[in-house]
């Protein structure tokens, strides 16, 4: 017997989001998004109502919650606003590295901290010339005995500009590619490091996103993650407890998208009668809502299934679901901007901004093309 229903506790976690989505995210969304400056006091409501850091296990002082917990919140903040849910989901990207991977002195040392104040980490995988393809990174690490030496530059960095530390993938050998990557916390006041502009967005213009250079920048030793060569795997693992959450932001974007295109539908009267009288809307807010079902159930399946510990399993379905949710969350915003008509091609309605926000889901954390290559090598192998 499959349960869909949400556990009290998961149920109550939905509605504390939701509620702080509502009274400090809904508020400042077209705010920041206009002016594109990161949201510092809506980041740290999130802290203190503990949201941030939420994968933190019990034994250090964090709530240890799931995939599908960080599923349901990540719905609710994709419903507000996808830039400032971008920010708050990227700190866990960030972090997970060191709670897969790290030693319990690490966590403790690393980690700990996230805990006590309202800090921010980054996840520092793509490069100018290493997207899609990421094992071909160039940053190297140079073993110097007691420490390593990074010198490379990263790109499209989010949170880069207010983190306080970085997961930072590099390589001690290029020519090993994929199997040289090594993994190293970085802190991000280390001398060396410089920052790049704050890209000017088509959409969640209010998440932080740059380029880093490190050069020459000393990493102790006690910072790398995992073993020498096991970077790609951190990596991997990591996206791979992330997918789903990302995933489940685009449903809340498109659940949003499809809230106002039905208010909207309502109101607006044309030929004598309010737009969600004519079926052609009608069957287009239809087919919208069966796509936001579809896509939370994917979503929900993806994060059980990793919780669970069927991690193969779980890979793909949360590959299942970034692909659909995202391209769908396209689709769905699309729509609504047509159901609002010229109003909906205006700043003056919020239907243009999800729309501007939802690109970005088909594009991180793999592309939705890289997701159907994980899917297409999965269903065809033997
Ligand atoms: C706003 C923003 C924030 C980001 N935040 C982070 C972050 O915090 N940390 C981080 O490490 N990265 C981050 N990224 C980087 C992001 O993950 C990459 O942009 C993404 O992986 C794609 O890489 P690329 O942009 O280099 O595109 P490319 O890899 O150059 O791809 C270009 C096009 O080719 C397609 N393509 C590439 N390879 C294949 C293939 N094998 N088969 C079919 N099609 C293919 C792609 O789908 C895409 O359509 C961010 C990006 C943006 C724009």
């Amino acid at each position: 017997m499959i349960s869909f229903q949400l556990t009290p506790e998961q149920q109550a976690l939905k509605e504390m989001v939701a509620k702080y989505v509502q009274g400090e995210v809904l508020p400042v969304a077209a705010k920041y998004d206009e002016s594109s400056e990161f949201p510092h006091e809506v980041i740290h409501k999130a802290w203190e109502i503990g949201i941030m850091n939420i994968a933190v296990p019990q034994k250090f002082g964090g709530l240890g919650l799931g995939v599908l917990d960080d599923v349901i919140i990540n719905e609710e903040l994709g419903a507000g606003c996808l830039g400032i849910g971008t920010s708050i989901a990227v700190n866990t990207l960030g972090l997970y590295p060191i709670l897969l991977f790290g030693t319990d002195e690490q966590i403790q040392r690393l980690v700990g901290p996230f805990l006590e104040k309202p800090l921010l980490a980054s996840f520092c995988l793509t490069e100018p010339g290493a997207g899609s393809d990421a094992a071909s990174l160039t940053t190297t690490a140079k073993d110097m005995g007691d420490h390593y030496l990074l010198n490379g530059s990263k790109m499209w960095i989010t949170n880069a500009g207010h983190a306080s530390l970085y997961s930072v993938f590099c390589t001690t050998d290029k020519a090993l590619k994929g199997k040289g990557i090594c993994c190293l916390a970085v802190d991000a006041k280390s001398p060396g490091i410089t920052l790049g502009r704050h890209e000017n967005k088509l959409g969640q213009r209010a998440s932080d996103t740059r380029a880093i250079t490190f050069e020459n920048v000393k990493v102790p030793k006690e910072n790398l993650i995992g073993k020498v060569g096991e970077g790609f795997k951190v990596a991997l693992k990591t996206l791979d407890r992330t997918r789903a959450s990302i995933a489940a932001s685009a449903v809340g974007a498109a659940r949003a998208a499809l809230q106002h295109s039905i208010r909207y539908s309502k109101e607006r009267k044309q030929f004598n009668q309010p737009i969600s009288q004519f079926q052609a809307i009608q069957f287009m807010l239809a087919d919208m809502a069966t796509k936001v079902e579809a896509g939370r159930a994917l979503c929900y399946r993806a994060g059980s299934l990793i919780d669970e510990g069927f991690d193969e399993d779980g890979n793909l379905a949360s590959a299942h679901a970034k692909r659909f949710s995202a391209d769908m969350a396209m689709e769905v915003a699309t729509d609504a901007v047509q159901i609002f008509g010229g109003y909906g091609y205006t700043k003056d309605y919020p239907v243009e901004k999800i729309m501007r926000d939802v690109k970005l889901v088909q594009i991180y954390e793999g592309t939705s093309q890289i997701q159907r290559v994980v899917i297409a090598r999965n269903i065809l192998k033997d």
